[in-house]
């Protein structure tokens, strides 16, 4: 298959979230035409992500886009692992990480800083074009092109690109018309964050920026982003949404977690379904997978977008390769191999096993994991290797070793 990506096609990019828009500003920044469409009249001020690893902000330098994110967020260096009964605390500093990255920190913004910061950049360019309202409801293609259709306010419009971008998110419209497979589960509980400016660091001696609270009963994660603590807690199956969502049960929680007289201020509230799912194929053809939609995971650990702009970018790499007459197009399938293989080995049973770890009921086994985390938190020589795979360093640097 010959892929001209200088052609009259631009290669189109369907939702504009973290991971299309890192792809769309790679490409465009090196002279490729990209029409990114996106379903929303606006970009979505989605809440989702808010840790950013070590690697991520490493691959942003090349956009030049990292410092100026970074000024919109927290740098945290240090995180923590607790054991909410017994107050032990395991403290991760990320400066352990030595020379292993430029960024040995942890960043706490929201994900839609990025897009943000990436379509403002895309409006003053000639070769870049990102329209709102374009909701994407089905792909074709043939031996030349790809034919994308998506709604818009004046009707449905047939658009041609030389390839096209699955960013469109965990229900990928994409992913379904390619009868692509998404295979994994769902868990019975949903996740529910809540953010509040109450100062919760006054109820936890030593508390970090960013901390995974164990508990057999009532776990959570306590994550600081932009003046607010985000909690985030798993629910009971069997409680409606209402239920979850009422002023009485979040209080509830929030008490459990910090006795206060009074209410603690609320600014959001969302519940989440989680799933553990991956797709069986990041490409067929001219039809390209990325991010959440080719996988999903829980957000223990925070690796779903950051996995996601780790596709973006070896896409990107790969693609340059194929325009510098460098490789053939099958190298496409090698970003398959690498990207769809390391979210397996890794992101789904390490994220898996985070929350396996957070909420162990038997108290033997929660005693020991606990142990484990402090022990290694404090001995050097096994903090570096637990940061390098927690910070996703390994994974990337592993993902680039399958053929
Ligand atoms: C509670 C929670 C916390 C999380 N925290 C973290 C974290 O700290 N770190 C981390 O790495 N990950 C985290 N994640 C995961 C992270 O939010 C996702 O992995 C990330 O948003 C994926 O980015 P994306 O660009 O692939 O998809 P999305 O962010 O879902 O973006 C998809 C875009 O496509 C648009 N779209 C959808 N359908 C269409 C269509 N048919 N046509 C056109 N446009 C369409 C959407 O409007 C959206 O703009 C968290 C998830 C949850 C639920």
């Amino acid at each position: 298959m010959s892929i001209n990506l200088r052609g009259k096609d631009p290669v189109i990019i369907a939702g504009a979230g973290p991971v299309g828009c890192t792809l769309a500003l790679y490409l465009a920044r090196e002279g490729i035409p990209v029409l990114m469409l996106e379903a929303e009249s606006e970009l979505p001020e989605d809440l989702r992500a808010s840790t950013w690893h070590p690697p991520t902000l490493d691959m942003l330098d090349k956009l030049e886009i990292t410092e100026e994110l970074i000024s919109t967020g927290l740098i945290v260096p240090n995180y923590q692992y607790r054991d909410r009964r017994t107050g032990e605390y395991a403290d991760f500093k990320m400066a352990d990480l030595g020379d292993a990255t430029r960024h040995p920190y942890r960043l706490q913004t929201e994900q839609f800083r990025l897009t943000r910061i990436v379509c403002r950049i895309l409006e003053g360019m000639d070769n870049a074009e990102v329209r709102f309202n374009h909701t994407v409801t089905n792909v074709s293609q043939d031996a030349d092109s790809v034919t994308v259709t998506a709604d818009t306010p004046e009707g449905s419009e047939d658009l041609r690109g030389s390839l096209v971008f699955a960013g469109d998110g965990a229900n990928s419209a994409i992913r379904r018309k390619a009868s692509i497979e998404f295979e994994g589960f769902t868990y019975p509980e949903k996740f529910l964050v809540a953010s509040t400016p109450y100062p919760l660091e006054d109820h936890f001696p030593g508390l970090a920026w960013v901390n995974y609270i164990a508990d057999p009963d009532e776990w959570c994660v306590l994550l600081r982003c932009n003046n607010l603590w985000r909690v985030l807690f798993p629910t009971p199956p069997e409680y409606t949404n209402e239920q979850l969502l009422s002023d009485d049960y979040i209080q509830k929680r929030l008490h459990f977690l910090a006795e206060i007289e009074g209410d603690f201020e609320v600014k959001h509230r969302t519940l989440y379904n989680v799933h553990q799912r991956v797709a069986k194929n990041y490409r067929i053809g001219r039809i390209l997978l990325g991010g959440d939609a080719a996988h999903v995971n829980n957000p223990l650990g925070g690796m779903g977008m950051n996995g996601g702009i780790h596709d973006a970018i070896n896409l990107a790499e790969k693609l340059m390769m194929i325009d510098r007459g460098e490789a053939e197009d099958d190298i496409l399938d090698l970003y398959d191999r690498q990207r769809r293989i390391i979210c397996k080995d890794f992101v789904q049973s390490q994220s898996i096993a985070n929350k396996k770890a957070i909420e162990a009921q038997d108290p033997e086994a929660h005693k020991k994991q606990q142990a484990k985390y402090m022990e290694a938190a404090a001995d050097p020589e096994l903090a570096l290797p637990f940061l390098r795979c927690t910070s996703m360093i390994d994974s990337v640097r592993d993902s680039y070793e399958i053929q």
